[in-house]
């Protein structure tokens, strides 16, 4: 285990429904830090790169369509072995899935809809804080 660093993001509906400060109590309450932060309305073409690697499924265009609703709050955390923490912290992509007590689980509203986005190891952390962060 190490220190390292995850891109979340509160998508459209997590901002709508005025959960950033429990969603960020959640990440802090486990020993994360967010180190990065910024609000941010994403562009069609932002969307469409940061899911890249979704292109091809049948749910693409729903995807950035939702993705670009509504602001975002795009954030860096930071922590002991912050990618599975914050995965851990999200829980499952379907809420129907997700573990009790993870904020997938709480608040999400769909397989779609799920309220946050978070790096799934190490490339992609990399990869997509360099794509919202420089
Ligand atoms: P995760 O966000 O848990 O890493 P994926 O990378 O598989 O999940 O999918 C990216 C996002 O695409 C999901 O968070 C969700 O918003 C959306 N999504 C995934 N699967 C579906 C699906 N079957 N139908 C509609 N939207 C989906
Ligand atoms: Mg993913």
């Amino acid at each position: 285990m190490s220190i390292e660093r995850t891109l979340s993001i509160i998508k459209p509906d997590g901002v709508r429904k005025k959960i950033i400060g429990e969603i960020n109590k959640r990440f802090e309450d486990a020993g994360l830090a967010i180190v990065n932060a910024k609000m941010m309305q994403l562009s069609k073409s932002d969307a469409e790169g940061f899911y890249a690697i979704h292109k091809d499924r049948s749910f693409f265009n729903d995807l950035v369509a939702y993705m670009t609703s509504g602001l975002v709050m795009v954030q860096i955390l930071e922590g002991e072995n912050a990618i599975q923490l914050n995965r851990r912290i999200m829980g499952a992509t379907n809420p129907a899935e997700a573990a009790d007590g993870t904020i997938r689980s709480d608040f999400a509203s769909s397989i779609e809809e799920n309220v946050v986005h978070g790096s799934d190891g190490p490339e992609t952390a990399k990869a997509e804080i360099e794509y919202f962060f420089g």
